[in-house]
């Protein structure tokens, strides 16, 4: 018997459901990736993620061959070249791990159907969360739409064990394969770009640093964008190099052995926040409309102002807010950034700048590495205050006030902004007085953040009163 893998965002070889069980039921497997062609096109794409992705094909491609393997790689619709490989192999199944994006879900739709209509068996296996958004539902049966209930179901349910690595594959040969897309083909301007190393290998290589060095003082460090003191497993999530189970067992083991009461609570942390990360993807798989609505429909039809010149100095790192410039050059640099800046960046833009959260949330889709529609949709509203469990409207952090709190001594500001290299620190953390630039060549802040504020606070109350 002969099976197909169908790589999607599960792009490692240990504890991976449909590969698993692919390798379990046929003699040979044809392990396939389809870089969809809308990725080109798609607003929400852009290069550093793009190439993340193929470095970590390349990775998958030499872990598949030392199991007896070989990546069939294939650009186009995924049920097109499907069909034309299950014709070429005589393959009578396919594999595939769910995807719980509406995107994702559309492409399954189209495969199976393909799949019925050749008279095949298309298995889909539920891979990327711990627990299905079916799975973590009130006692009425309905989807939460508040993350500490939410998260004490989530908590409470029994977690499922990591799978082994399939021992052999056995690919046939003779199947073409494309060459992967190299850098230029993603119009790569950036070669210097500081990107994370990619692969599974890698990934788990994080997952130890981050046991070994970070998680037990997650407590205290996770606020502090200065300092390593997350995990930086976002992008191995994203891209499945690694599974959720693995980081839960491998989390709980040492959690199991630690003496220390508030290491065990910083791990106990870090789990709360892999909850967080299927909270918003079980929202998203309940109401798809949020990709393109708020989830309060309190605040549909907000008034948002056009996208000006301080929409592109946001982009760009150029506000005068040196903290805000940091998250946004660290952004344009290395295709991540610190959650903590993540917010801050997310509020400033929404409610010092008035800016509507769909255009942030497109540009840091286009940029992030760990783009991830449900994590990244939920922060955005999160931030507009116009998502589940959002932060309320008048809660409006002060751009100044989290630069002192979370980064006094300027050290992460200073690393992303060289031309504040100089500048003391406490000049970082409020408006020029004199009205000055601190720094030759950086901006003056680009508006007044207590009117801004003042602003917003209006603009929310006037659609209240609609
Ligand atoms: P850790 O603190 O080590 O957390 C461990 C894991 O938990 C993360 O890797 C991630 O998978 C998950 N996680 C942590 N915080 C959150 C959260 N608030 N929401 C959902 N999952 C979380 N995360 C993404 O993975 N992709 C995105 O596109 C994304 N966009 C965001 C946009 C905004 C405006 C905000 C405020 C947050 C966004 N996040 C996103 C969440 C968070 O910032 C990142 O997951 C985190 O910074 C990744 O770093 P880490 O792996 O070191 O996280």
């Amino acid at each position: 018997r002969l099976a197909i893998h169908w790589f999607r965002r599960d792009l490692r070889i240990s504890d991976n459901t449909a590969l698993y069980h692919a390798a379990a039921a046929a003699g040979a497997v044809v392990p396939v990736y389809v870089l969809s062609d809308w990725k080109k096109r798609h607003l929400w794409t852009g290069e550093k993620r793009q190439i993340f992705l193929c470095r970590c094909l390349e990775s998958l491609g030499k872990d598949l061959e030392s199991i007896g393997g070989r990546l069939i790689f294939r650009s186009g619709s995924a049920e097109a070249e499907l069909e034309n490989l299950v014709k070429k192999t005589g393959a009578d199944a396919i594999f595939y791990n769910r995807d719980p994006d509406p995107f994702g879900r559309e492409a399954e739709k189209r495969v199976e159907a393909m799949a019925a209509r050749l008279g095949i068996a298309c298995h889909g296996h539920h891979d990327v969360t711990l627990h299905g958004p079916e799975e973590v539902l009130t006692k009425e049966g309905k989807p939460y739409r508040v993350y500490t209930p939410y998260s004490r179901n989530w908590l409470s349910l029994e977690k499922p064990a990591p799978l082994p690595k399939p021992k052999a594959l056995h690919t046939p040969a003779k199947i073409p394969s494309l060459p992967l897309p190299g850098n230029s083909h993603w119009g790569w301007k950036n070669p210097d770009a500081d990107l994370v190393e990619a692969g599974e290998h890698a990934a788990h290589q994080r997952l130890k640093t981050a046991i070994s060095k970070r998680l037990a003082t997650y407590g205290e460090t996770r606020d502090i964008p200065s300092v390593p003191g997350t995990s930086r497993l976002s992008q191995d999530l994203r891209f499945g190099l690694l599974s959720p189970r693995t980081i839960y067992a491998e989390t709980s083991k040492a959690m199991a052995k630690s003496k220390s009461a508030s290491a065990r609570s910083g791990m106990e942390k870090f789990i709360k926040e892999l909850a967080w990360r299927e909270f918003y993807m079980a929202l998203l798989w309940h109401f798809p409309n949020v990709l393109h609505e708020e989830f309060n429909p309190d605040w549909r039809g907000l008034w948002w102002a056009e996208p000006d010149e301080n929409f592109e100095a946001w982009k760009e790192g150029r506000t005068g807010f040196p903290i805000v410039d940091a998250g946004m050059r660290e952004l344009l640099a290395t295709g991540f950034m610190h959650n903590r800046v993540r917010m801050i960046t997310a509020m400033f833009l929404t409610k010092d700048l008035h800016i509507d959260w769909r255009l942030g949330e497109q540009h840091f889709m286009q940029h992030l590495i760990d783009g991830e529609i449900a994590s990244n949709n939920g922060g955005w509203q999160w931030s507009a205050g116009t998502g589940a469990d959002a932060a309320p409207y008048f809660r409006i952090q002060n751009p100044w006030s989290q630069a002192k709190r979370y980064d006094p001594d300027g050290i992460y500001t200073k690393r992303w902004i060289p031309e504040l290299a100089k500048v003391p620190a406490e000049k970082l953390l409020a408006p020029p007085k004199d009205g000055q630039p601190i720094a030759p060549g950086y901006p003056v802040p680009c508006v007044d953040h207590s009117a801004e504020r003042d602003r917003t606070l209006a603009i929310f109350k006037k659609h209240r009163r609609r």
